[in-house]
């Protein structure tokens, strides 16, 4: 049986150095370092939390920020999305963060397969750019919780197949999407993957027929169905708490384990 690994998206308290020594206290084992609007963090502060986090025994992962569409008409748009995602990655390799999640982008007025063929592009040119630059990290799409985002489950597990990323399984958008979730037919799709680790993101969500609207707080029955199906997985999760309580939520999936 694999490990879970539980922990909060964002600091917990003040800034990454107290938030970790936070993290550490509560007994919780991960942190998700958000960029949300932008990259802030230096690399020197990236090398003084990783180096911190390491002693600590805390696994960060790091998610870019928010305004990336790889999926953009605009090359102006296009660009910036991803320098936005490799900023990331070389502040996630100082983190020692070997996790780099991102929302991929939108449909648009492409159809599916267009857009996953300009997805698959892109990937590998960022790929191909973390080679380079040497950096230990890897590309982690996310499952998306609205019908005009690209992300499905399937879409994802085609990528990674197809370009050797890896990926990062919200189960709320998950939820959100499809209106509806059977974590255990999620985990029986993801075997073919044959993963060592995943990382994922969960919390409870509100949705209508487009979606996801907004993130709320667990839901005691999603939560408990969740851990159960995960439990019984070979490899070792680390999931991350995106409800409003992110560490307290943390805490009560950890009751739970
Ligand atoms: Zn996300």
């Amino acid at each position: 049986m694999g490990m879970i690994l539980l922990g909060p998206a964002g600091n917990v308290e003040g800034d990454i150095l107290t938030s970790l020594k936070k993290i550490k206290v509560l007994n919780l084992d991960a942190q998700e370092i958000e960029f949300v609007h932008s990259v802030m963090m230096g690399n020197e502060l990236a090398k003084k939390a990783g180096a911190l986090a390491k002693e600590l025994n805390i696994r960060l992962s790091v998610h870019a920020p928010y305004y990336i569409n790889l999926l953009s008409e605009d090359k102006n748009i296009l660009d910036a999305s991803k320098e936005r995602i490799l900023k990331s990655c070389e502040r996630a390799h100082y983190l020692g963060a070997k996790y780099v999640i991102f929302h991929t982008g939108f449909y648009g007025k492409l159809t599916e397969e267009v857009a996953y063929s300009r997805v698959k592009i892109q990937i590998s040119e960022l790929m191909n750019e973390i080679k380079k630059n040497n950096w230990n990290v890897h590309l982690c799409p996310e499952t998306m919780g609205k019908k005009s985002q690209f992300g499905s489950l399937d879409e994802l597990i085609k990528l990674v197949k197809e370009t050797g990323c890896k990926l990062c399984v919200d189960f709320a958008h998950l939820l959100a999407r499809d209106q509806k979730i059977d974590y255990k037919e999620v985990f029986e799709k993801l075997k073919v993957l044959k993963l060592k680790e995943l990382t994922c993101h969960f919390s409870g969500i509100e949705f209508t027929a487009k979606g996801e609207r907004r993130h709320l707080l667990l839901d005691k029955k999603h939560t408990k169905e969740l851990l159960s199906e995960a439990k019984k997985q070979s490899y070792d999760m680390i999931i991350i708490c995106e409800a409003p309580n992110t560490w307290e939520g943390s805490l009560e999936m950890k009751k739970e384990i």
